[in-house]
C-alpha cells in the first residue's frame, strides 16, 4: 500500500453494486484421463529439461555432484508429477457452472486446502477446499494476498466510481507497473484494453487500481477486495445476462 492513496475501505459505498455469492458450493471430480496425461507430460517436461542442464553441466565438467543432483532432482520433479496427475480435480464454477481445472491455469486437485482458484471464464474467485468449491470471501484474504485480475476478453468497468459507487464524473488512465508497450498489442488483450484503460472515478476518488502485465497477459491489481469484487461481479453479470451494470 502506498500511504499517498485512499483506503477504499474506509469509504462508504453509495452505489447498486450488490455482489452474488452462490449459497451451494460445487464438488470436484476425477480429472478425465487426458487433463492427468497433459499435466503429467508438462512436468515431465519441466524435469527432464532442468535435469537435463544440470546432468549436461556436470558431464562437461566432469562434476559428479552436479550429475548426481540433476538426477535428484529429475525424479523429485517426476514425483510431484505423478502426484499432481492423480490428484489432479476438474469441477464446475459455482458462479457460472463452467467447468474449470482443466488447463494449466486453473489446477484444482483433491488435497488443495483453501487455496485461490479463478473460473478463467467468469472471473470471479473460489476457494478450493478437500473437494469442494465455494466462493472467495473478504475473510479468505491473506494478509499478503494480491488482489489480482486477468483482463478478460470485452472485460467492462462498472458505470460508477469504482471507490464509491458515487456517478463517473471522470475517467482516468491507469498507472501501471512494468508496462510494455508491444504487449499491449498482442492479440484481443488489446481489445479489452481499449475498453479498460480509463478507469471511472467520482471526483473525490482515483488509483484504486493498477494495470500488470506478466507472461503477456494482461492483469488488474486492485487494492481493495470489494473493489475488486464488484469489477468481478459486473463482468460475471454481462457474461451471464449480457446487460452492463
Ligand atoms: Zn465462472
Ligand atoms: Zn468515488
Amino acid at each position: 500500500m502506498e500511504n499517498n492513496s485512499i483506503t477504499p475501505q474506509s469509504v462508504p459505498y453509495v452505489g447498486h453494486i450488490v455482489p452474488y455469492y452462490p449459497e451451494k458450493p460445487s464438488y470436484l471430480e476425477p480429472a478425465p484421463f487426458f487433463v492427468r496425461v497433459k499435466k503429467f507430460l508438462m512436468t515431465l517436461l519441466v524435469a527432464a529439461l532442468v535435469a537435463g542442464i544440470m546432468i549436461g553441466i556436470g558431464s562437461k565438467n566432469q562434476w559428479n555432484w552436479l550429475m548426481y543432483t540433476g538426477i535428484g532432482v529429475f525424479v523429485l520433479i517426476l514425483a510431484a508429477g505423478v502426484f499432481a496427475a492423480a490428484t489432479a480435480r476438474v469441477g464446475k464454477c459455482p458462479y457460472c457452472h463452467q467447468e474449470i481445472g482443466q488447463n494449466a491455469e486453473t489446477s484444482l486437485g483433491s488435497q488443495d486446502e483453501n487455496e485461490l482458484a479463478e473460473c478463467g471464464i467468469c472471473c470471479n474467485w473460489m476457494i478450493s477446499n478437500k473437494g469442494e468449491l465455494r466462493p472467495f470471501r473478504r475473510e479468505d484474504m491473506k494478509p499478503d494476498q494480491e488482489l489480482k485480475c486477468k483482463v478478460m476478453d470485452q472485460s467492462v468497468w462498472p458505470q460508477e466510481c469504482l471507490v464509491c459507487g458515487a456517478p463517473p464524473v471522470r475517467y482516468i488512465e491507469l498507472k501501471n507497473t512494468k508496462l510494455n508497450a508491444g504487449s499491449l498489442l498482442i492479440g484481443r488483450i488489446s481489445v479489452s484494453w481499449g475498453t479498460l484503460k480509463n478507469a471511472p472515478y467520482c471526483a473525490y476518488h482515483d488509483d484504486a487500481v493498477r494495470l500488470k502485465i506478466e507472461d503477456k497477459t494482461m492483469y488488474l491489481v486492485f487494492k481493495d477486495f470489494d473493489v475488486m469484487k464488484r469489477y468481478q461481479h459486473v463482468n460475471y453479470h454481462r457474461l451471464m445476462t449480457g446487460q452492463r451494470l
